[in-house]
């Protein structure tokens, strides 16, 4: 049997820095939130290569003197708690004692530091966890942590950080998130010496949203406010059901202060937009709940990034009832048109299966609706016309059945005659695939043709974004897409593939990032594309509740009947559905 032994400081620093150090983000959130308990009003986050090798915080918090300053460095060294009883109403965002050391355990770390009434300051070099120098040194009262070479001696750590790009772009978005927590304090962020962004400590939330967002966006925003209970209040930002995303990434929440992780919270302010949004579509919104401290257990993830919340389920109610009562009090947000976005619900409909319609004379080659001219669909544009004499039916499997159109049932249907009896189609769905091959075929042409754009659209985004789209620019181009990226986070969209429609620039931008953005996505260009193109079907296709004329749907049906695959929508649902003169006939009890 080995013996057992107890294991050094530095091995057991090092252990800690696993669970709080994930990359340079966490550093970064730890020590903002270090100025932020030492009471500044003033904090400065610069980094170098997304943090990698450079992140420098400053604050002009309260300062440590020397002796203070050697004991941060210790593990279990806090000044904010005192024993277990302290556990339960922590009101600091600290109170391990394990950032500082942890931290330096695998890095370079300077931490220089200065009380208000010391006339000078002191400063402490540590490498892989050792003091290598200290002495006295000169600063304004406050404190300048300098992290650099971070994971320097921990290469397998090292191995899994992203492109410098992408780092920055997460310590971008925590940063952002500890601004939203204290809107009183003036938080800077700087990458590679240029301001990202910069909020001004007025104590405004909407001001931070705006100095992260862009005044543009933050216009959308509807404030949310509840304190109907005494031990629950809740405050915010919800987004103007115009302002979707494909993810649920810009829901932040804040407990008490803290920026947290909670998908209770989260889910309750997705369900207040259930049925107002497009499905697959997120809210932007920033709450902020307030709970007696006895209520929230912070003590439960080593970054503090999970907690856990008592009364759950009264908690979520509310939130969903707040964000509601916002987006509704606003009569101006829910107008018909967004309503029309709102698609079928998924789970209402039956799953996709093979259509159950073989018809015996469809293989025959047949002109479908000789004697009805061309006739475009609103955002099809006339090249959508199929024409009418080509042999449509070469494809392998079945082919589509010779229907001859009766009238639309409302909202969505298009009946049919057709052969052995009734046929209806769903004209959102049956569009969506028309042009969801349309632009299958624009993305995939020879090289990188576009349709430039008369007006360039300028799309805000936050610092990742712009650096999410940024890193796979080569490949965007090689679609089609000509844009321009400039600093301060603004893209600006000159060209777009062919046949795309081309007032949605910012929506494929979107799309894109939204794909691009989810957790654990090895991006494969096929998957891309075919993303892509299924969303900007979706939402160019005629919605459910629009009346078509007959030309309009005669012109639909040829459309279809030319596609690949004409038989299900690109999520799988089907098109067209068959009713057989023998299930007529049984229903009304003729056989
Ligand atoms: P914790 O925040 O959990 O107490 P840390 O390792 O992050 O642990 O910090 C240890 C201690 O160092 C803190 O409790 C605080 O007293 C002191 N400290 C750290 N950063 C600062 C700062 N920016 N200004 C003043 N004091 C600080
Ligand atoms: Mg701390």
């Amino acid at each position: 049997m080995p013996k057992i032994v107890i294991l050094d400081e530095t091995t057991a620093n090092q252990i800690a820095a696993g669970e709080v150090v994930e990359r340079p983000a966490s550093v970064v959130k730890e020590l903002v939130e270090n100025s932020l308990d030492a009471g500044a009003s003033t904090i400065s986050v610069e980094i170098e290569q997304g943090g990698l090798t450079r992140i420098v915080v400053r604050d002009n918090g309260c300062g440590m003197d020397e002796e203070d300053a050697q004991l941060a460095l210790l593990r279990h060294a806090t000044s904010k708690i005192r024993g277990p009883a302290d556990l339960s109403r922590i009101t600091t965002l600290g109170f391990r004692g394990e950032a500082l050391p942890s931290i330096a355990a695998v890095s370079k770390l300077t931490l220089k530091t200065r009380t208000a009434t010391a006339d000078r300051g002191t400063f402490l070099e540590v490498e892989g966890g050792k003091v290598i120098n200290s002495g006295p040194a000169a600063l304004a009262p406050g404190t300048i942590v300098t992290v650099e070479n971070l994971f320097y001696n921990t290469p397998a750590r090292k191995k899994y950080m992203k492109s410098p790009g992408t780092e920055g772009g997460v310590v971008g978005d925590y940063v952002f998130r500890l601004a939203l927590a204290r809107p009183e304090v003036a938080i800077r962020f700087t990458h590679n010496r240029r301001q990202v962004f910069a909020s001004l400590g007025t104590g405004k939330l909407l001001d931070v949203i705006a100095s992260f967002y862009g005044s543009e966006l933050a216009r959308q925003m509807l404030p949310v406010e509840d304190c109907s209970g005494d031990w629950l209040q809740i405050k915010g930002y919800a987004g103007r059901l115009t302002l979707h995303r494909s993810n649920r990434r810009q829901v932040t929440v804040l407990i008490n202060g803290r920026y947290v992780y909670s998908s209770l919270v989260t889910m309750a302010v997705c369900e207040a937009y259930h049925t107002l949004l497009p499905a697959g579509r997120y809210p932007v919104a920033v709450i902020s709940l307030s709970v007696a401290p006895e209520l929230l257990d912070v003590n439960v993830h080593p970054a503090k990034l999970e907690v856990r919340l008592a009364r759950e389920r009264e908690v979520s109610e509310a939130v969903t009832r707040a964000v509601r009562k916002a987006l509704m009090g606003n009569r101006l947000v829910i107008p018909g048109a967004v309503l029309r976005e709102h698609e079928p619900d998924l789970r209402e409909e039956p799953l996709p299966r093979v259509p159950r319609f073989f018809p015996p004379e469809a293989g025959r080659q047949q002109v479908l609706f000789p004697d009805h001219p061309p006739h475009s669909l609103p955002p099809t544009g006339s090249e959508g016309y199929v024409a009418e004499a080509a042999p449509v039916y070469d494809h392998a499997g079945p082919s589509f059945p010779a229907v001859e159109y009766l009238g639309q049932l409302m909202p969505t249907y298009l009946l049919a005659t057709g052969p052995d009896g009734l046929y209806i189609i769903d004209q959102h769905a049956a569009h969506e695939r028309v042009l969801y091959e349309k632009y299958l075929a624009a993305l995939a042409g020879p090289g990188a043709a576009s349709q430039m754009l008369v007006l360039p659209v300028n799309v805000f985004l936050t610092h990742r974004e712009a650096r999410l789209l940024e890193a796979h620019r080569e490949f965007l181009a090689s679609l089609g897409f000509v844009l321009d990226f400039f600093s301060q986070d603004t893209v600006v969209v000159r060209g777009l593939p062919p046949d795309f429609p081309p007032g949605e620039g910012e929506s494929y931008l979107r799309d894109i990032i939204g794909y691009l953005d989810e957790p654990g996505r090895s991006p494969s260009r096929e998957d891309l594309v075919h993303h892509l193109a299924a969303q900007a079907a979706c939402r160019a296709a005629i919605k459910a509740g629009e009346g078509l004329s007959g030309a309009e749907a005669r012109s639909l049906l040829e459309q279809l009947a030319a596609a690949g695959n004409p038989f299900t929508c690109p999520h799988g649902r089907p098109t067209i559905i068959h009713v057989s003169h023998h299930e007529l006939a049984q229903r009304f009890k003729r056989s």
